[in-house]
């Protein structure tokens, strides 16, 4: 089986370590498909406002250079590990309350998409875009992070848009996703270098991205396990 991790940040946005080293770390460690997810955090509050200050997040302005970057260190993964590298997105919609906020991963995004639009509207664009739509930290988590709590809450209204729920996410399992038999994933949320050490997803399918992503969306091969190296 593939071994995934399909929620990984960078200096681009929060992470602390480079694309480049982040390619080579994962590509050491064995992974047959990773994808980079830097945020793409809303601006239309004091929070988001603070982390577009601080250069968290990815613009509209700076999107096709993080795409491009992305795409070198694609091909040179290709060539150096036979690892797939998929771009992506982490839709960072950050409020005062956690009932208000959502994170969402864009995977195999083409457009940059504005994270201030309302839900429907990201999700309409990420489909037409062909891109798969996963529900990060969809409940409560044991670190200090501020839970995103919007998705699972209004689940009965958005569900048929996701593709995926993260069911693990570093450390945390989330047993009410698999209550509720919803499609899974599981990822890492990389920012540091111990973060290689977490949930990840297995899939048993070709490697290639149509692949990966019809096997997520109808999530039969797919497994996690907790990665140790
Ligand atoms: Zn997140
Ligand atoms: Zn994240």
């Amino acid at each position: 089986m593939l071994l995934c991790d399909f929620h990984i940040h960078t200096k681009f946005s929060d992470g602390s370590v480079q694309l480049k080293k982040v390619i080579d770390l994962f590509g050491q460690a064995g992974f047959d498909v990773i994808a980079i997810t830097d945020h793409v955090v809303n601006g239309d509050n004091s929070l988001g406002k603070l982390a577009h200050r601080l250069k968290l997040s990815i613009t509209a302005k700076n999107f096709d250079e993080y795409i491009s970057s992305i795409k070198y260190e694609a091909d040179r993964a290709w060539q150096k590990y036979e690892m797939l590298v998929i771009q992506g997105v982490e839709i960072t919609k950050n409020y005062i309350s956690p009932e208000k906020s959502a994170h969402i991963l864009i995977l195999d995004i083409k457009n940059f998409i504005s994270p201030c639009m309302s839900y429907e509207q990201i999700f309409l664009e990420a489909k037409q875009q062909n891109s798969l739509i996963v529900a990060c930290h969809p409940h409560s988590m044991s670190s200090f992070n501020r839970d995103t709590l919007f998705l699972w809450n209004n689940r009965d209204k958005y569900a048929k848009y996701i593709d995926a729920w993260e069911i693990a996410n570093g450390d945390d399992l989330f047993s009410v996703v698999s209550s509720k038999r919803y499609p899974y994933i599981a990822n890492s949320d990389f920012h540091r270098m111990r973060h290689l050490y977490s949930w990840k997803t297995l899939l048993n399918c070709e490697k290639n991205i149509e692949a990966v992503k019809n096997c997520i969306r109808h999530n039969k091969g797919v497994a996690i396990t907790f990665f140790r190296g």
